[in-house]
């Protein structure tokens, strides 16, 4: 018996032994075998056709699946945080006059995104 896993480069390849994650293909989210809301999906019908397994995380997260809020809040912050340092980086925007890099700091303190007015969204920061 072999288990059908996705890859860290996102392909798919038979295992001997099941994956610890699943996954959807086309939403690019993974969570826990157990997210109660992956079994309510499933339950209705839904998410099956999609559902793709992982061996751990790291192999998700390199394939370019987010974690679920749902199952793993804590892996969904550090994911969101890192999305905002990303973002922060490519804008070259800073909302507290900082470099992207103290931005990101800060967010990572806060712990979450802030609503920044659109007045505060200006690319005055020059990488
Ligand atoms: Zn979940």
């Amino acid at each position: 018996m072999t288990y059908k896993l996705i890859a860290p480069d996102g392909t798919a390849y038979q295992s001997p032994t099941p994956g610890t994650l699943g996954g959807h293909r086309k939403l690019k989210i993974f969570g826990r075998l157990d997210c109660p809301s992956a079994l309510r999906f499933i339950a209705r019908g839904h998410y099956v056709k999609h559902r793709v397994f992982f061996a751990d995380r790291t192999s998700a997260i390199a394939a370019g699946y987010r974690p679920c809020a749902k199952c793993l809040p804590n892996e969904y912050k550090v994911w969101k945080a890192q999305q905002t340092e990303s973002s922060a980086q490519r804008w070259g925007l800073c909302c507290f006059n900082q470099s992207p890099q103290n931005l990101s700091k800060s967010l990572q303190k806060f712990g979450d995104l802030p609503k920044l007015p659109p007045a505060h969204v200006t690319a005055r920061y020059v990488v």
